[in-house]
């Protein structure tokens, strides 16, 4: 059965207020979580701890991460055509997880994070193995 589709772009506004710091840290090269006095860390940053309800705070992520997972991607998604196919990975620093953009990568890479902007203009993460 043929089944006819049309596209649908949708388009999201987030509230950024609360973590402005953390996309100005990407522009600066700095990478920030949330961290709460109950021991938590938040990446993405929350500004407030979803275990105890307290306020966190801005501090940045470790040195050193390892990649526990990542996958490489080679459908590009609309808006990206200029890309080519590309690993994305999650790597574990201290108790918060962060996602990035990888060349190649194995889990249990030890890599260091660091930002950069892309071809469309968008600060990101990126990880290189060390
Ligand atoms: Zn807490």
């Amino acid at each position: 059965m043929y089944i006819e589709s049309r596209e649908l772009p949708l388009k999201h506004k987030i509230p950024v207020g609360k973590t402005v710091k953390y996309w100005k840290g990407l522009e600066e090269g700095k990478i920030y979580k949330t961290v709460c006095r109950c021991g938590r860390g938040y990446y993405p940053p929350h500004s407030e701890c979803s275990f105890c309800g307290s306020e966190t705070e801005w501090v940045e992520i470790e040195d050193y991460g390892v990649i526990e997972a990542f996958t490489v991607v080679y459908t590009i998604p609309k808006g990206f055509e200029w890309s080519k196919p590309y690993t994305i990975a999650i790597a574990r620093f201290g108790n918060i997880r962060v996602m990035g953009w990888a060349e190649e990568v194995k889990v249990g890479d030890k890599v260091k994070a660091f930002t950069a902007k892309d071809q469309s203009g968008v600060w990101k993460v990126y990880f290189e193995v060390v």
